[in-house]
């Protein structure tokens, strides 16, 4: 009896329940670099060389633990370039009379593995991803029948299922469930920010930059320098170097924006818990044991869990819950196209150049550049949500369809309508100002609403509250937005109007094929 395990490139964890129960003396591991998956969408270079790098050295890791791997690289020639293929070339091959996977994480891949049993002549056995903290029937049965599906109640449920922070007596620590109000500070200018662990490429990085330059050069970013973690040990080194140094303030530190720093105190561990370098709940029990230390205040041990057992595993239950479907969610009959300076950093809109800008050397922006400065604007400027969907699967080297799209789609857009979000992730430039140092040196005057120098997101922001009118007057958290609409004289809403119209036809829209190959040659 030999048993094909196939592998995929977000499933790097020793205790995946495919090879848990397995014999490695009776299974192939089998790990396939397709073109399928570089090329759903023209990943970010540096996204493809961590998968890359990350799967090769995750091969090492079961070699050593005595698992026969089978990985079939990109430039094999024999490599079929797609999962489907390369699990029935690996049967045949192996003579191998049935198949062990995990599921994939994503709806596309899912459904692929449906078809494996019948391409491959051979039964495929088909394993819940028990990874996550939340199994998917368990989300489903918590969303079913619900009017509100606030991740505050189910993250209030998985601090119950988990016991992560609460009292002996079940209570939450500190006394509260969330605080976030805690967690809006912006820090003084010339602080020594905490910056992430780096790790210098070893020779299997290398070939993979290699490979990658080769094949890939003509997509989004900068590939080099490259010092992402790519092993289980260096994301743990990770992991330890947050907590001891950018933990402490995370909690009043996490919604600011300071120019020219990437990471402020925010973790950067997202990609190693979406490869499975990390486990989720081992992540948030090393902040809860920082906290019963005393090492580090409530507000920044809470703040951190709900993100990770909170947000985290909502957002990919809310995926599951809405597929197949949720891409094409378009609520608000956003059908601008994406504008190209989301590709080219070449804008003088000082935020989105920033963001757009560390977005292509580093693959990283932290949660609220990317809601806050990048979503914020597609959304008031009524952008095709597809189409910022796909740029942001493109550019993050966390960015897969399971967790981008329900905080594209559903948070940052709110293109599905109000599940996800209570009310539209939509501001002006005051908020910008409110949490950043951006405006300090942009050419644009953010307390200004028209004029040559007015800051767009002003004029944008109630042009968006004006033409969704119909949609959002009804939303009570708008109470407030409706109010001050309903005090501005025709004249101030014509101007508005105006104003926005004449910013909007400014744009240059981006070019095909920067996200999704089109029939031409690809356009960098
Ligand atoms: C428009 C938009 C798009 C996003 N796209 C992605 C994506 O493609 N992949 C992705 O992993 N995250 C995505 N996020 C969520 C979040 O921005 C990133 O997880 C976070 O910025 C990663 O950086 P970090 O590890 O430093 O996070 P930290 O701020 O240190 O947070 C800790 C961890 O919490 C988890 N987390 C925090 N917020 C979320 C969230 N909203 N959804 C899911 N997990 C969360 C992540 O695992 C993260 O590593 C997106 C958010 C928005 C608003
Ligand atoms: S002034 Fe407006 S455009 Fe300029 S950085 Fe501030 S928010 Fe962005």
């Amino acid at each position: 009896m030999t048993t094909i395990i196939p592998l995929l490139g977000d499933q790097l964890s020793l205790d995946l329940a495919s090879l848990r129960g397995a014999e490695p003396t009776d299974a192939v591991v089998l790990m396939v670099e397709v073109r399928e998956e570089t090329g759903y969408v023209r990943h970010h270079k540096k996204k493809i060389a961590l998968i890359f790098s990350a799967m090769r050295h995750f091969a090492e890791t079961l070699r050593g633990a005595g698992w026969t791997v089978d990985y079939v690289t990109l430039d094999d020639p024999a490599n079929r370039q797609g999962f489907t293929g390369e699990v029935v070339r690996a049967v045949e091959r192996h003579r191998a009379d049935r198949v062990r996977v995990v599921e994939g994480a994503e709806y596309r891949v899912r459904r692929m593995q449906d078809g494996w049993a019948a391409a491959a002549g051979v039964p495929v056995e088909i394993l819940a991803d028990d990874r996550f903290l939340c199994p998917i029937d368990d989300f489903l049965a918590w969303a079913k029948g619900r009017r509100d599906f606030r991740m505050e109640y189910f993250y209030r449920d998985m601090r119950r299922r988990t016991g992560l922070l609460m009292t002996a007596d079940g209570k939450p620590e500190g006394g509260q469930w969330n605080f976030d109000h805690d967690n809006r500070e912006v820090p003084p200018r010339g602080l020594n920010y905490p910056l992430p662990e780096r790790f210098e490429p070893d020779p299997i990085t290398r070939d993979v930059l290699a490979l990658v330059a080769a094949e890939f050069g003509d997509h989004f970013g900068d590939l080099e320098p490259f010092a992402l973690p790519v092993t289980r040990d260096q994301a743990l080194r990770a992991l330890d170097h947050f907590v001891a140094t950018a933990l402490p303030d995370f909690g009043r530190y996490e919604d600011a924006m300071i120019a020219g720093q990437e990471y402020l105190y925010h973790s950067v561990l997202s990609s190693s818990i979406n490869l499975g370098l990390l486990a989720p709940l081992e992540v948030a029990q090393a902040v809860e044991r920082a906290y019963a230390r005393g090492d580090v205040p409530i507000n920044s041990a809470e703040g951190f869990v709900r993100q990770v057992i909170g947000w985290r595993e909502y957002m990919r239950g809310m995926y599951w819950r809405d597929m197949p479907g949720f891409e094409s969610r378009n609520a608000l009959d956003a059908t601008r196209p994406l504008p190209d300076f989301y590709w080219t950093g070449e804008t003088d809109i000082r935020c989105l150049a920033e963001s757009v800008g560390q977005t292509k050397r580093e693959a990283y922006a932290h949660h609220i550049q990317r809601l806050m400065v990048l979503g914020n604007f597609a959304l008031i400027a009524g952008v095709d949500p597809r189409a910022i969907s796909d740029w942001f699967l493109v550019v993050y080297f966390d960015a897969y369809e399971w967790v981008e799209m329900p905080n594209v789609i559903g948070m940052s857009q709110f293109a599905d309508g109000g599940a996800i979000a209570s009310k539209p992730y939509a501001s002006t430039g005051a908020y910008i100002n409110r949490m950043s140092d951006y405006c300090g040196r942009c050419r644009y005057d953010v307390k200004k609403r028209a004029g040559p120098d007015a800051c767009p997101f002003n004029a944008l922001f109630w042009d968006f509250v004006g033409r969704n009118e119909d949609r959002l007057r009804g939303n009570g958290r708008m109470r407030n937005m409706y109010a001050t609409w309903d005090r501005f004289s025709d004249a101030a809403r014509a101007e508005i109007r105006e104003e926005a119209a004449a910013f909007l036809d400014s744009l240059t829209p981006a070019a095909d094929g920067w996200a999704r190959q089109t029939g031409g040659s690809p356009v960098r």
